[in-house]
């Protein structure tokens, strides 16, 4: 089976565009994070790279190599924001593997003990608590 290409069209390379909103955490000339719009569990967060790949399949390896020290900063920083117990990093690989958008993304998913995470993409969050996840985590970021 030939290798699946790029497509500028999904909905991260939007974002990453400035075409559709997001709730920012962080940026600089490799990675972008933001909060997920249906989040697995509260502040949950996707951290993507400017870099155009699908997912961990295609991306350059000098690329990943240059985006996890992000991942890892987003991650320590989610956690502390939301005074999480610990966090799961997800990631998925084309259809099969469970991808819906086609832009290579991590997902940081905070976690306490005895809560389970919510099945992924049933609810929209509320834009006001989305920038408050947002607005503790840059802090949380800053104060790094
Ligand atoms: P995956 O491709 O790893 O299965 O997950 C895609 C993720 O993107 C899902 O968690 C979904 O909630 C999130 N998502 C889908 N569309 C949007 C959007 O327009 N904005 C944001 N912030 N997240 C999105």
């Amino acid at each position: 089976m030939s290798a699946a290409t790029y497509e500028g069209s999904n909905i991260f390379a939007k974002i990453l565009r400035g075409e559709m909103p997001a709730h920012k955490v962080f940026e600089d000339d490799i990675a972008f994070a933001f909060m997920d719009i249906m989040p697995r569990a509260d502040g949950h967060t996707l951290v993507i790279p400017k870099a155009p790949c699908r997912n961990l399949l295609d991306i350059r390896a000098e690329d990943l190599s240059a985006l996890m020290p992000r991942v890892q900063k987003v991650a320590r920083a989610v956690k502390q924001a939301m005074q999480a117990e610990g966090l799961t990093l997800q990631q998925f690989n084309e259809q099969a593997g469970g991808q819906v958008v086609f832009h290579l993304h991590f997902h940081l998913l905070p976690r306490w003990s005895g809560v389970s995470l919510r099945p992924p993409a049933t609810q929209m969050e509320k834009p006001d608590v989305l920038a408050a996840h947002a607005e503790k985590i840059r802090a949380a970021l800053a104060s790094a």
